[in-house]
């Protein structure tokens, strides 16, 4: 049977699987019920193995090929955690974690690499072994760096990986992808200005820093718009402020300044970290205050490889049609820590339509397109069949 046919015959069943996972939302590596609920039903499914408590609440689970001369093995993953956002989504299976919500699409996600996985384990129409890896912690906590440190790649002897998020506002069930950077490194910054408090009536008696803390917002402004290439990408983002001035007549001692910093390539990351670190020191320096930097690098970009990536758009042309394909998508400044497995390995990360939903991702109000998981199961397990083909 055709695997778009068995998807749908099977998308009644993955949607229940998604529905279920989204009244059970858990965050980052702490996900005791999500977990349960995967191996479960992995073992329903009858992989061939399965390894648990990976990145603490993480599995890996092995489906071999009914024949394997070809000693190819490919890597799949989802990511399984959620938000803390209180859902105001209008559904009838809404989150029972109060407070916490699949706001991600990851119950999608989640649910669409276990149908391959059924799928695949029905037929094993494939030469060689598919991984699949169901990972904690990627809004954040970077459960896939922690899967890669444990080893997973070396010890499954993974080759090649490949991943894919829902993307409300594209038409459902169409594709986009591209070769290279696709989604941004991530970096925190927090830049703590010091100066002296004192009365606010009084201010050549103190030192202000607040006034510093605005130079240094403004002066930050000019490193995307003078320093970086103007045919490159980044965004510089400092989006939170707190001092520790208790009413509206005292100049603070101390303000503090948080954001994030969002790149595409290695040397425009470094000249914005060294920008940065540069004009707020020596900003907050001319206004006699101090000025301590702490860049914190975090995901890195997430980039697909060449042929990896030309495949992947070549299968999902086959789920799709060559009309609902996009092979050379913008890429997003948003992060994504599948970038920690795409180091480690050769491989690609694909965008699925999740249509007009009305909400974007990590919006309360934002709800998973159950009508794109026969495409998302194909697209997983065609990856698997025409990438290690058996005939
Ligand atoms: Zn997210
Ligand atoms: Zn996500």
């Amino acid at each position: 049977m055709p695997i778009q046919n068995r998807f749908a015959d099977l998308h009644p069943e993955i949607t229940e699987w998604r529905r279920h996972l989204h009244t059970i939302p858990e965050l980052q590596f702490d996900l005791p019920k999500t977990a349960a609920d995967v191996e479960a039903r992995l073992r329903e499914i009858g992989v061939d193995t399965l390894e648990t408590g990976v990145a603490q609440t993480g599995m890996v689970a092995v489906i071999k090929g009914k024949i394997d001369t070809s000693g190819r093995v490919i890597g799949l993953r989802a990511d399984m955690d959620a938000l803390p956002i209180a859902e105001i989504a209008d559904v009838d299976y809404p989150s029972t974690h109060e407070g916490n919500m699949h706001a991600c699409g990851h119950d999608g996600h989640t649910a669409m690499l276990l149908g391959a996985a059924k799928y695949l384990a029905e037929t094993r129409n494939f030469d060689g072994t598919a991984v699949l890896f169901f990972q904690p912690a990627e809004e954040g906590g970077g459960g896939g760096r922690v899967m890669v440190e444990e080893g997973v790649m070396d010890r499954y002897g993974v080759q090649e990986v490949y991943g894919m998020h829902n993307m409300p506002g594209m038409e459902t069930g169409h594709f986009a992808i591209r070769p290279g950077a696709l989604m941004a490194a991530a970096d925190e910054v927090w830049i703590t200005i010091t100066g002296q408090g004192g009365h606010a009536a009084a201010p050549h008696e103190a030192i202000d820093p607040n006034v510093a803390a605005a130079h240094v917002i403004l002066a930050l402004q000019s490193i995307v718009s003078r320093n970086v290439d103007p045919l490159k990408d980044a965004v510089v983002s400092i989006c939170q402020m707190s001092n520790d001035s208790g009413a509206i007549n005292i100049i603070p001692q101390e303000v503090k300044l948080g954001g994030t910093v969002r790149t595409l390539a290695s040397d425009v990351r470094d000249l914005v970290e060294a920008r940065i670190t540069l004009l707020a020191t020596r900003t907050a320096e001319a206004y006699g205050c101090t000025a301590e930097v702490n860049y914190m690098r975090g995901y890195p970009v997430t980039e697909n490889s060449s042929d990896e990536t030309e495949h992947a758009a070549k299968v999902a042309r086959d789920v799709a049609g060559d009309a609902l394909v996009d092979g050379n998508t913008a890429p997003i400044m948003a992060g994504e820590d599948f970038s920690y497995m795409l180091e480690a390995r050769p491989g690609a990360y694909i965008f699925l339509g999740n249509g007009e939903v009305g909400a974007t991702v990590h919006h309360p109000a934002y709800v998973f397109n159950d009508d794109i998981i026969p495409s998302g199961c194909a697209w997983f397990a065609g990856m698997i069949e025409t990438r290690m083909p058996a005939a």
